[in-house]
């Protein structure tokens, strides 16, 4: 098979296909990555870009491991995959009692999917089971936060942020679901209990139509990159128990250390009742996601008219991603996961400081290994990104946000060199 050119790739590209958020019209052109290695993207041209993104939270241990790179090897020997209906295997086996073991208590039963999104669906079906199941059909709607972001499929996009949620356009024909303010108590600031005061009300209002609450604990991620208080969630896991609501925590994007503990939950020592796990869980390699809820919630579906729960994904448990999965899972448990966050954390706040100073730049905030720098005004990407690759970085900022969530194996001369190329960037916005 003869390799295509740099050129034939690029102009296939630009032709036929599709890439996120993006137009077939007016596409930017896309950079080209030949291979990945450590914390570094490779170009074709030979150039190489230190990665600030993670593949989008993903890939915790950098690219190109050897030990998840032997964990897929090893398993495509024996069965790339399987269907799961009826049939079961190792890794999924071995995956799920990882999982079960390491989320907080409550939560034992694992349904496994193939992507973020899915797990969103899978968890609001749930939900919707769970109510119907229990004889209270009425209870069908979600409590969302402004804000927050739970994925691109119809259900999670009715739970999204109706205007920072990016699915605006769709809303005539998405679940109408309720919204409360978000969470005005940042992370490091004394907590306010005027800000859970709107979800109070909420509450108050809407408890007997309401299903579950999903939020995303601590970080709300692509909805607006903002970090709050332990405090409001534990609110919120409080006020689910008094009103009798399931609490849906979707720790796709801060599962797995990034925010400093294993699960974003754990700031606030809660248990949600139903769980959502994807992005890093497979250190970036295979898209894999997993549903977790506790034994009440599947007794009561399972107790339901169905008598089951109504989904099954072709590639459910899919072995080879399982089996990198807990090869990753391994990989961060073995590290010293927690002293990297820590110093990837305060090397962050050092790096960032300088941008806090500049006309341009609204808010610089750090927690864990995320770096946010919020400009007053939108950005443009491409331009940004072009000056970003020509100092060797890579990152994807959106909106007014240019933000770094590293690799937690990148080193502090390759995260310097990451902080002082943005600094340098952003100071000429
Ligand atoms: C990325 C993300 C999703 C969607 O996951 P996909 O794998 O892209 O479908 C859902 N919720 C949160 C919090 C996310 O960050």
């Amino acid at each position: 098979m003869k390799p295509l050119t740099t050129s034939q790739i690029q102009s296939i590209d630009r032709l036929h296909i599709w890439h996120p958020y993006s137009s077939m019209n007016h596409s930017v052109p896309s950079y080209y990555i030949k291979s990945a290695s450590g914390v570094r993207l490779k170009l074709a041209d030979g150039r190489e870009l230190i990665d600030g993104m993670s593949s989008w939270w993903c890939a915790i241990h950098g690219y190109n491991h050897p030990t998840l790179n032997a964990a897929i090897s090893v398993q495509m020997e024996k069965m790339a995959h399987i269907m799961f209906g009826g049939l079961t295997h190792e890794p999924a086996a071995r995956l799920a009692k990882t999982l079960v073991d390491l989320t907080p208590n409550a939560l034992d039963k694992v349904f496994f999917s193939d992507s973020g999104s899915v797990s969103v669906e899978v968890a609001i079906k749930m939900a919707l089971q769970y109510w119907q199941s229990s004889g209270r059909p009425e209870k069908s709607k979600f409590l969302a936060l402004q804000n927050g972001y739970h994925g691109d499929t119809f259900a999670a996009m009715s739970v999204c942020d109706p205007d920072t949620g990016m699915h605006h356009l769709f809303g005539d024909v998405l679940a109408k679901q309720i919204f409360t303010e978000s969470p005005r108590c940042q992370f490091d600031k004394p907590f306010d209990p005027a800000s859970i005061l709107d979800l109070e009300t909420k509450f108050y209002m809407h408890a007997s139509e309401l299903a579950a609450v999903i939020l995303e604990p601590i970080v709300q991620g692509a909805g607006g990159m903002r970090f709050y208080s332990p405090e409001y969630l534990s609110a919120a896991r409080l006020l689910c128990d008094r009103y009798d609501v399931l609490l849906i925590a979707d720790e796709i994007a801060t599962g797995f250390g990034r925010t400093g503990k294993l699960f974003a939950s754990e700031w606030a020592n809660i248990s949600p009742d139903i769980l959502c796990l994807g992005k890093a869980l497979t250190g970036g390699y295979m898209t894999l996601a997993a549903t977790l809820c506790s034994e009440k919630v599947s007794d009561g579906i399972c107790q339901g008219e169905a008598g089951i729960f109504m989904h099954g994904p072709t590639f459910m448990a899919n072995p080879l991603a399982c089996s990198v999965a807990i090869a990753s899972i391994e990989l961060l448990l073995e590290s010293s996961w927690q002293g990297q966050i820590i110093s990837i954390e305060k090397q962050l706040r050092a790096g960032l400081a300088p941008c806090a100073e500049l006309s341009s730049v609204a808010d610089v905030r750090v927690l864990g290994a995320i770096g946010v720098v919020e400009m007053k005004k939108p950005v443009n990407i491409a331009v940004i990104q072009r000056e970003l690759v020509e100092v060797g970085v890579w990152l994807r900022p959106f909106g007014k946000l240019i933000y770094v969530m590293p690799p937690y194996i990148m080193s502090p001369e390759d995260l310097t060199q990451l902080t002082t190329a943005m600094v340098k960037v952003i100071g000429k916005l």
